[in-house]
C-alpha cells in the first residue's frame, strides 16, 4: 500500500527522531478508528447493560458476539433484548460461533469450533448461528469472530462461502487472512485484557499502546469479556475508552467500517 503524504511526514519526522504533532494539531486527514469487540453473550445478564451504559455515556458504540447456541430456544426475554439493543443503532451483535467448544482428540490434539474441526463441522456451526440469528432478529450477522480466534484454512474456506459474512474479526498478520476472499478484516492491532480474560488493566494497556502507537496504527478492533469484570474491571474499562477518545480515536460500528471501505474503494464508485 502506497503511503498518503501525511503517513510519509510523519513517518519521516519519526525516522529522524523528531515526535510528531500531538492528536489535536494533526489535521483531520489522519482518522483512528476503533471497534469494541465484545466477546461471549449468552443470555440477559446485567453485566451487558451495564457495559453498554457505560460505553454509550461516552458516546461510544459497541459490538457484542453472541454464542448463538443461546438462541436455539428463542427465549422471548433474550430475544426482546437482542432486538432491543439492535435496534439503538448503537450496538451491533455478530456471529460468535455456535457452541464455543474445544476438546483434545485421541491424539491429544486441541481442537476448537473453528480450529481442526473440519469443514463440514465449521460451516455447519456457521449456518446453523446465522439461521438462529436471522429468526430471532429478521436479518443475518454479517460479522464473525470465532471462539478463542482460532481460525484455520477450512474457516477461510466455510467464510468464503457464506457472502452474508462479510467482516471478520481476526489477528493482524494471521496466515488465514490471505485465504479469506472479498471480506472485509477487522484486525485486533490492541489488546484490550492485559491481566488475562475479563481482566483490562489500563496501565498497562497505556503502556502497550504508547509501544505500538505510529503512523500505521489507524484501525483497532479490541477485545473485551464484560461479562466477567470486576468493578475494578469495568474502570479500567472506562478509563482505556477515555483515553483513547483523549488520543483522538473514533468509535465506530463494524458495518459503518464496511461502509467507508466500500467508499474508499475506487471499484465501487459508479
Ligand atoms: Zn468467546
Amino acid at each position: 500500500m502506497l503511503l498518503r503524504p501525511l503517513s510519509a511526514a510523519l513517518l519521516l519526522l519519526a525516522t529522524l527522531g523528531i515526535s510528531r504533532p500531538v492528536s489535536a494539531a494533526e489535521p483531520a486527514a489522519r482518522q483512528r478508528l476503533a471497534i469494541v469487540k465484545a466477546d461471549d453473550v449468552k443470555g440477559v445478564n446485567g453485566k451487558w447493560d451495564r457495559f453498554i451504559t457505560l460505553s454509550q455515556e461516552r458516546d461510544i458504540v459497541v459490538s457484542l458476539g453472541i454464542i448463538t447456541e443461546s438462541l436455539a430456544t428463542q427465549d422471548p426475554k433474550y430475544v426482546a433484548w437482542i432486538k432491543k439493543w439492535a435496534d439503538s443503532g448503537k450496538v451491533e451483535f455478530w456471529n460468535h460461533g455456535w457452541d464455543h467448544k474445544s476438546w483434545t482428540d485421541a491424539a491429544g490434539k486441541k481442537l476448537s469450533e473453528f480450529g481442526g474441526s473440519g469443514l463440514e463441522h465449521q460451516k455447519d456451526h456457521l449456518l446453523k448461528a446465522q439461521a438462529a440469528f436471522k429468526t430471532a432478529t429478521g436479518s443475518p450477522y454479517t460479522i464473525f469472530g470465532s471462539p478463542y480466534n482460532a481460525m484455520d484454512g477450512d474457516t477461510a474456506r466455510a467464510l468464503n462461502e457464506i457472502p452474508e459474512l462479510k467482516l471478520i474479526y481476526c489477528y493482524p498478520g494471521s496466515v488465514v487472512n490471505a485465504q479469506l476472499k472479498g471480506k472485509v478484516l477487522l484486525p485486533m492491532s490492541l489488546r484490550g485484557e492485559h491481566d488475562g480474560t475479563s481482566k483490562p488493566n489500563f496501565p498497562k494497556f497505556k503502556e502497550d499502546y504508547q509501544k505500538k502507537d505510529g503512523p500505521a496504527l489507524n484501525l483497532a478492533a479490541i477485545q473485551f469479556h464484560p461479562l466477567g469484570f470486576s468493578e475494578e474491571g469495568f474502570k479500567h474499562y472506562t478509563d482505556i475508552l477515555d483515553f483513547l477518545k483523549a488520543e483522538g480515536w473514533t468509535f465506530i460500528l463494524p458495518t459503518k467500517y464496511l461502509e467507508l471501505q466500500a467508499q474508499a474503494t475506487p471499484a465501487a464508485k459508479p
